[in-house]
């Protein structure tokens, strides 16, 4: 073949992706339960590709200066996470961020998110465990909210980015950090972002799950859960099977100034195949872990409907009221 230019991230196979698809059969609203839609501008595009795949709802991680101007127009179509500052390492973050909690709350926040990924954690000289956190944890406690954790990486990052264990720890010492405040917190409604950042191993989430009953996974995180699912694609489906209601549904979308409706779609199309069809073949988006001439092959779980059904919205809507939202908006 004689190219001139280089497929794009977002579509190597070119899709179509105006082309019809029908709505998950899902009653009620379908819920995205991990995402990063991060300012106004960004959403006309956003809410197109959403409403192309039929995805109703979005919670989203943003920075609080950005959440008026997205709840003027789309606030009947988001919840809110709250987050600390990314965009300065203020005087005392700790500060900071239970300032912002208390922002996010009266807007109507009810979880906040705890990233504590090898590279943050480095970054912010902190991890689940230090003292430094306690008091965020016992605010979140005192307002009822819920709790979303970071925690891991992809294998390959470990192997690569992270080899430094000098530096960055070892995955061993992140969840034994981790398990650390469950044990503090056990009556915390908990979700263990991007499968419990541990996809490579079923195992492991399933002795996490099995240990903490309050604790539930985000399934986020497309390129890293396709590569990890599509490898071992029946344990997969049968694990999705047997935690069934303890999985709720993420693509972890990030917006972007740079990114339009075609690079949207390729997550809810990738998404949407992994979830709900038996397809086994190229993923339309680039995943910059593999090298480009052995990239994944994905292939769905074709999870049955009653599972479909939990997974897109009846256990965010569990949680979501474990945390005292009112979740009537959402039938
Ligand atoms: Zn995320």
């Amino acid at each position: 073949m004689n190219e001139t230019s280089a497929p794009p991230e977002y579509n190597r196979i070119n899709l179509d992706y105006r082309k019809p698809i029908p709505r998950p059969k899902v009653r009620g609203k379908v819920i995205d339960f991990h995402t990063h839609l991060l300012s106004a501008r960004h959403a006309p595009d956003w809410f197109a590709a959403a409403d192309h795949f039929g995805i109703d709802v979005f919670a989203s991680m943003l920075q609080l200066e950005e959440v008026l101007s997205l709840h003027r127009d789309y606030g009947h179509r988001l919840i809110y996470i709250a987050v600390p500052s990314w965009y300065q390492t203020p005087a005392d973050p700790v500060d900071d961020y239970l300032r912002r909690i208390d922002g996010f709350y009266n807007l109507g926040s009810r979880i906040v998110k705890f990233h504590c990924a090898p590279e943050t954690m480095f970054r912010r000289g902190w991890s689940l465990d230090s003292p430094r956190l306690k008091p965020v944890f016992d605010e979140v406690v005192a307002r009822g909210m819920g709790i979303m954790t970071h925690v891991g990486d992809p294998d390959t990052w470990y192997q690569g980015k992270y080899a430094d264990t000098a530096k960055y720890g070892t995955r061993e010492q992140h969840y034994a950090a981790w398990e650390i405040v469950l044990q503090q917190y056990p009556d915390v409604p908990w979700i263990g972002a991007h499968m419990g950042g541990h996809p490579e191993d079923l195992d492991h989430l399933r002795r996490i799950l099995d240990r903490y009953p309050n604790v539930s996974l985000d399934c986020s995180a497309t390129k890293w859960i396709a590569r990890c699912l599509s490898a071992q694609r029946d344990a997969a489906r049968e694990f999705m099977i047997e935690y069934q209601d303890r999985i709720i549904f993420g693509s972890d979308q990030v917006s972007g100034d740079t990114r339009g409706y075609d690079f949207y779609a390729s997550r809810f199309w990738v998404q949407r195949k992994m979830w709900e069809t038996a397809y086994i073949g190229e993923s339309p988006i680039f995943d910059a872990d593999c090298p480009p001439d052995a990239q994944p092959t994905l292939r769905g779980l074709a999870l049955p409907d009653d599972v479909l059904q939990k997974l897109y919205h009846d256990n965010a809507v569990r949680y979501l009221k474990s945390v005292g939202v009112a979740t009537g908006w959402l039938d």
